[in-house]
């Protein structure tokens, strides 16, 4: 299904709870805001199915809050795993529960994982995240690696005066443990969640300096056309960097249709007012068509935000 700029819908971001053990002092909170009670276990399954079916998309993003905080994850996983209508499974996560559960994880049948990882200074990560757990998110990170998932990218959102030091200890850390690195932009949180206009105006960093200083020095750059035209660059030892720089560019190749924890589904970070719930529906057992209806509804919202 295409929207009105021609963006065809290839993949999903599923928050499943807005639980939080975390206070990050960026958090974007996925840009909404639960009116309603979370999706159960089965209506997740159900709608995963629905989705697949309605949009063709074969792949699909757990976040939150933070995934690992709903009781539920290895068994949503696996329910989503066994409908075999998704390729690409993973989660987006804190990383603090990584180490208890990331084999179950695996097993389950997640195939990807990305863990936010803003510092690798004790002091400085306690700082962003409002938790002194950076050992046991290393702690999860290698736990991961041991079990077998072999795509771990680490979403690092670059901080004018917190971080913006550790770019370099980052690739290195990254490249000698085969972990992928997104440097992240720090976006303005949407109004709609609470804003963060002076924390954006203190700790925002223009990444485009530093995106073409890698890319000088790339031996490969790829446009994943298909993922809000983020590039991904091979550097010289061989260590990978995606980036996450919003622009309209990049909001021109966004292909993706966001569900929140209350069944709410929207087509932008920053227009969760234009989406529309779609628990009630599922919950009266509607037809294939009447879940078209909605969906369509909210692909046809959906609007280059830049
Ligand atoms: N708790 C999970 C986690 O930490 O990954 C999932 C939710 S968190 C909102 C998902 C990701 O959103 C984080 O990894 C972070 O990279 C990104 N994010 C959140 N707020 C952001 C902001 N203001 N600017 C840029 N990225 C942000």
């Amino acid at each position: 299904m295409k929207d009105k700029s021609n963006r065809e819908i290839k993949h999903i971001r599923f928050s499943i709870t807005s639980k939080c053990n975390y206070n990050c002092i960026y958090c974007d909170q996925e840009g909404f805001i639960p009116k309603t009670s979370e999706l159960t276990v089965e209506e997740i399954t159900k709608l995963c199915k629905i989705l697949a079916e309605i949009l063709n998309v074969t792949r699909i993003k757990f976040t939150g809050g933070e995934p690992l905080c709903r009781e539920e994850i290895i068994q949503i996983i696996k329910n989503v795993a066994d409908l075999h209508l998704y390729k690409d499974i993973s989660i987006t996560t804190n990383g603090f529960l990584l180490f208890n559960k990331a084999e179950e994880l695996y097993k389950a049948g997640l195939n990807r994982i990305n863990v936010s990882l803003c510092s690798l200074i004790p002091e400085v990560y306690k700082k962003i995240y409002g938790s002194d757990s950076l050992k046991e998110v290393l702690k999860g990170l290698k736990k991961a690696k041991e079990v077998g998932f072999n795509s771990i990218k680490l979403n690092f959102v670059v901080m004018k005066g917190l971080n913006d030091n550790e770019l370099e200890s980052m690739l290195e850390f990254c490249s000698k443990n085969g972990y992928i690195l997104q440097l992240i932009e720090l976006h303005k949180v949407s109004d709609s969640v609470g804003g963060n206009g002076e924390f954006y105006e203190k700790y925002h960093l223009d990444l485009k300096p530093i995106v073409e200083d890698l890319e000088s020095k790339s031996k490969k750059i790829k446009i994943r056309g298909s993922m809000q035209n983020r590039k991904v660059l091979t550097l010289a030892n061989s260590a990978i960097v995606e980036t996450i720089v919003p622009s309209h560019e990049f909001c021109m190749g966004c292909t993706k249709l966001r569900v929140g924890c209350d069944g709410n589904l929207f087509g932008c970070l920053y227009r969760s007012d234009l989406g529309k719930n779609i628990k009630d529906a599922i919950r009266n057992h509607h037809s294939l068509s009447k879940y078209e209806q909605i969906v369509k509804q909210v692909v046809d919202s959906r609007e280059p935000y830049y």
